[in-house]
């Protein structure tokens, strides 16, 4: 039974540089009906047969804190009539610094939203320009200040690293200015340069330059030593929480369990069934208020392509994947499913199984997406 709810919110001030996801420019004209659409399809989701009340609940987008305090009042309103919140329900909006007030948090707050979650992406502010970002350093460093005054203590920074013109030291200056904030929470993601976005043309054309491996590797021993040093754990390949603090929502995500997703491009995982809503909002919007289905597509997975998928997800988690569990889910043993391949990546250091319980070891964190790409 699902107990987590995603919501899409695809709008931005300016699109990125370097980002792919469903998100748009220029479409403000368009939020209000994409909340009533939202609205609609919430008590389309509602479940007859489950009542179970939802543990977390994350808006992401996009930029969530676009939509006006009417709009998002609205859209709360709507959550609680559908749906039914656990008492210590983790309620997070994706936020981009140029976006809040303290007026909006001071209301964020009245509705019930506990986690918020800043893309920050760098505290350089030529770094920041280069990303396209519509926010300076200070911005970012003074969104976070209000939002504690605002009464939030659970924050999270996304940072990037591995950026055009990034230097080790900047990475550090970056890193040590979000420990220096007091946040809880750090996603600290390696910059993946998507096709056709602005940013890979300006590499192609060399009006940017990604830093060379030898840096990389610098920046990211640097990633693991500051985190660490503050205090805070890594508990999934690119996220450091302090203690309490791990992101709720997305553990449902790496545990490859069941959630609800809404909104243009959010997707289901129910009973099995991976289902996909259409990707533009006008359309979705078209297809909700002509009471049309905005499911684009779905697939059942099979018994052993969801074993599969649950064991590479819980490796991106520090705490690894238990093989009494995958037995209990699935009734499938996980060595005698992968035979010589878990061997062999066992002996090559890549993984550990220690008290029936499958990690990635170090040496495995860095070659992830090989290892991954073995077992998948
Ligand atoms: S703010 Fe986030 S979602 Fe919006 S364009 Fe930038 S990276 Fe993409």
């Amino acid at each position: 039974m699902a107990t987590s709810l995603y919501i899409h919110i695809p709008f931005c001030t300016r699109k990125c540089n370097y980002c792919s996801f469903n998100s748009y420019s220029g479409r403000e004209t368009l939020q209000e009906r994409y909340v009533d659409a939202l609205c609609v399809e919430m008590a389309r989701l509602r479940p007859g047969r489950d009542t179970g009340r939802l543990e977390t609940v994350f808006l992401g987008g996009g930029t969530p804190t676009l939509l006006s305090h009417g709009q998002l009042s609205k859209l709360f309103r709507s959550l609680v009539f559908h749906f039914q919140l656990a008492d210590d329900v983790e309620l997070s909006i994706e936020s981009n610094p140029g976006t809040v007030d303290i007026e909006k948090l001071h209301r964020l707050k009245e509705l019930g939203v506990n986690r918020l979650s800043f893309g920050v992406q760098s505290f350089n502010d030529g770094e920041l320009k280069g990303l396209g970002r519509v926010h300076s350093a200070k911005e970012a460093q003074f969104a976070v200040e209000i939002a504690r005054r605002a009464g939030f203590t659970n924050i999270s920074l996304d940072l990037m690293y591995g950026l055009p013109g990034q230097t080790p030291a900047s990475w550090r200056d970056s890193l040590e200015t979000a420990v220096a904030l007091g946040v809880n929470h750090l996603s600290l993601y390696q910059l993946t340069v998507e096709e056709k976005t602005p940013l890979e043309r300006m590499l192609a054309e060399g009006t940017r330059v990604l830093p060379d491996e030898e840096l990389f590797a610098e920046m990211d021993s640097i990633t693991e030593d500051i985190s660490v040093q503050a205090g805070f754990e890594q508990y999934e390949i690119s996220n450091y929480a302090r203690e309490g603090s791990c992101c709720r929502h997305n553990i449902v995500y790496w545990e490859n369990g069941e959630y609800y997703g809404a909104g243009a491009g959010a997707v289901s995982f129910l009973e099995n069934r991976r289902s996909r809503n259409e990707n533009d909002p006008l359309s979705y919007c078209n297809l909700i208020e002509n009471s049309k289905t905005v499911i684009m597509e779905s697939e059942t997975l099979t018994r052993d392509a969801s074993f599969r998928e649950t064991v590479i997800m819980g490796l991106r988690m520090h705490r690894g994947v238990s093989v009494a569990s995958l037995v209990k889910r699935y009734g499938i043993d996980l060595e005698r499913y992968y035979g010589e391949s878990l061997t062999r990546m066992i002996n090559e250091d890549l993984l550990v199984l220690k008290d029936h319980i499958l990690q990635l070891t170090k040496r495995g964190r860095v070659f992830a997406n090989l290892v991954m790409s073995e077992l998948v």
